[in-house]
């Protein structure tokens, strides 16, 4: 017997609507771009799938779990693009990528099956569902072979992207750990469906709702209690797959909002009960709202006294407003301000994206004074340029950031980044020279994960908002196509997931 032939993929990217600034192409390549031969070593066992980043992530985890069902399966390597959070694809790119994913199926010859690994809330100008729209070409080009593709739950879910895939799995954590297990199902899940062995049949709820379930952590209530049922459902004989989508705020699809998927083996009612249990639970949930965050004087406050936490680690001060994780642009003085003039007594490590800074200085000498101004360039209207004057200790180029250059201001060390600064791991500050363990604060331009990297080194957490395009209320200017919670009050969500998911009749 011929060996199944799986081709594998990864578009992904988490779009932020309210940013200025496109994605395009170049934002890709600066993060991933691996393509051939070259994406087979990255997610072989022996391989590094996102260097520096995350040593395996869910296309290793394709691989590996379709290999643990049939060791013969041949993998056949399209390409994975992958961009950190930033501003809607332009045209040129969504087009680039449609034409892309036509020539890699074309050449890839007769596939069994698709392996696709994407976010789940890519936008893209003039259009609000690409990763739809690319699935459903695939499914074309593909001749109804099935898709497996594996999504963030801050992912968007769409009717177009649940008709195209026959498996589909979200994220199981917040913060998201579970990159490579979420992979190995999936990749396990699409050869056993080849195979004959399983029937996977799925049902979906899309609630009006955006906001809900407290800070949405999973070790935490209320969502403690929706990921454990989740998780149980899925140990029941029969349950193939089970996914609760929390959504990106900060997308402006006309029917954003949270989402349940459930597939089982062959039984359509089963999961239809399934999805709409989870969907009930959630709308449970939603009146709990993210927590009241402070403004910077009163974040810096806090830190300063956090004494003990400060003796034994560092305190993280997550830069709420302006989290390049979760798409900002990164060049927000609004907390830099107040940690320069405030924080004088403490010793701070922080980022800031400017690249005409960054040019200005360039030229000197590493250890000489410099004087320039920075951030407040690319979104003027949310904040002002800067003044510094300090000694610049290192210049670099960095992989996947690009020109970087650390200057002394004194009590503050400042990251000055050419590309988004992406300040979510230690080694964002400790590569340059700068010990986490020895600052009082460190700034972070990260919702969530950064709480998984600095376990080690943050003793205590504190979010600071000031103005900027990941604000928690930002989300309620954009015009959404129906009622949704909570800028509408609603008692009951069927009605409107009957109309989100297509199946509403007129009259
Ligand atoms: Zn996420």
């Amino acid at each position: 017997m011929r060996p199944l032939r799986l081709g594998l993929l990864r578009i992904a990217q988490e779009t932020n609507a309210l940013s200025p600034l496109a994605t395009t192409f170049e934002d890709f390549r600066r993060f991933q771009w691996l393509e051939g031969e070259e994406l087979l070593q990255a997610t072989s066992a022996r391989g590094e799938e996102a260097p520096g980043f995350l040593r395996n992530a869910e296309l290793s985890g394709m691989v590996r779990g379709a290999r643990e069902i049939d060791p013969g399966v041949q993998i056949v390597p399209l390409f994975s693009a992958w961009a950190i959070p930033g501003g809607k694809l332009d045209r040129t790119t969504l087009q680039g990528f449609r034409e892309k994913l036509e020539e890699g199926l074309r050449a890839a010859g007769a596939l069994d099956g698709l392996l696709v690994s994407m976010h789940g809330s890519l936008q893209a100008e003039g259009e609000d569902d690409p990763e739809g729209l690319l699935l459903e070409q695939a499914r074309t080009l593909l001749g109804g072979a099935p898709i497996a593709a594996t999504f963030d739950l801050h992912g968007q879910l769409t009717a177009r992207m649940v008709r195209a895939t026959s498996i589909l799995l979200g994220y199981q954590t917040n913060p998201h750990r579970d990159h490579f297990a979420l992979g190995r199902k999936a990749g396990a899940l699409l050869v056993r469906t080849l195979k004959g062995e399983i029937r996977p049949v799925s049902a979906w709820r899309s609630l009006p709702m955006v906001l809900g379930g407290g800070t949405t952590l999973d070790f935490l209530a209320p969502m403690r209690g929706v990921f454990g049922r989740m998780k149980a459902m899925q140990k029941q004989q029969g349950v193939l797959g089970a996914s609760v989508f929390t959504c990106h705020l900060w997308n402006d699809a006309p029917d954003l909002g949270w989402a349940t998927h459930v597939i089982t083996d062959g039984e359509p009612d089963r999961a239809e009960a399934l999805a709409q249990e989870l969907a009930e639970r959630c709308w449970e949930v939603r009146h709990q709202g993210p927590p009241e965050l402070p403004g910077p004087e009163e974040a810096i406050d806090q830190a300063r006294r956090a004494v003990f936490a400060r003796r034994l680690g560092t305190v993280c001060i997550s830069d709420a407003s302006d989290m390049v994780g979760a798409g900002a642009v990164g060049e927000s003085t609004l907390l830099l301000g107040p940690l320069l003039e405030q924080a004088r007594d403490l010793k701070v490590l922080a980022p800031i994206r400017d690249d005409q800074a960054l040019a200005s200085i360039w030229q000197q000498a590493e250890g000489s004074t410099v004087q320039t101004t920075v951030g407040g360039r690319l979104a003027p209207q949310l904040s002002a340029p800067l003044p510094i004057e300090g000694r610049l200790r290192v210049k670099a180029e960095l992989p996947a950031i690009g020109r970087v250059a650390v200057l002394d201001l004194g009590h503050l060390q400042l990251v000055l980044t050419q590309a988004p600064p992406l300040a979510m791991k230690p080694s964002f500050y400790s590569l340059l020279g700068l010990s986490p363990w020895r600052a009082d604060i460190c700034v972070v331009k990260s919702l969530f994960p950064f709480r998984l990297y600095f376990l080690l080194q943050n003793r205590k957490t504190i979010y600071a908002k000031t103005r900027g395009m990941t604000d928690f209320d930002a989300w309620k200017h954009i015009p959404r196509q129906g009622p949704v919670h909570p800028n509408v009050q609603l008692e009951t969500w069927e009605a409107e997931d009957q109309r989100r998911r297509g199946l509403a009749h007129d009259g």
